[in-house]
């Protein structure tokens, strides 16, 4: 029998699949970049991408991270999400189609957040001439990182 294919598999099929039409190569960097974006599965940063392959000891400049951003941001394999004013975040389309995000706008952290309540508000949801493909919906707050450092702060300014 044959083995399943990953959803990372798939991912790096359809990336191949675009380069090929678009007559460009499917160069080593090009394809590390692809799968490390398909192992990360939450929202990220160009950095967090050249942190991993660095670690890896796989060495592509940063200019080739943004190249290669930019031809899976045209495939339409990951999208690009503005949470906060601060820093562009990437994030491997969503095949369920459904997101609900958790931004900490103190530290910009970005958590996916899977709850099937509010999924099912929007099953029914409408909007007149208009055709819903997905949706995607952001909560902004701070997260509890950040809500025990200011914690930590407020006690030690009382102790001084
Ligand atoms: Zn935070």
């Amino acid at each position: 029998m044959e083995p399943t294919p990953t959803n990372a598999d798939l991912t790096q099929a359809a990336f191949s699949d675009y380069l090929k039409n678009k007559k460009l190569r499917n160069t080593a960097e090009r394809s590390a970049i692809c799968s490390t974006v398909c192992r990360i599965n939450k929202p990220f940063t160009l950095d967090m991408i050249w942190q991993q392959l660095e670690d890896a000891k796989f060495h592509v400049s940063r200019a080739s991270v943004y190249n290669t951003m930019e031809l899976l941001l045209d495939a339409n394999i990951v999208v690009r999400h503005k949470f906060t004013g601060a820093i562009v975040q990437y994030e491997l389309k969503n095949f369920d189609d459904q997101s609900i995000y958790a931004v900490c706008t103190h530290c910009d952290t970005v958590r996916k957040v899977k709850n099937e309540k509010f999924n099912n508000l929007f099953t029914d949801c409408k909007i007149p001439k208009f055709t819903i493909e997905h949706h995607s919906l952001h909560f902004y707050g701070m997260c509890s990182k950040c809500k025990f450092r200011i914690m930590q702060k407020k006690i030690n300014s009382k102790n001084q």
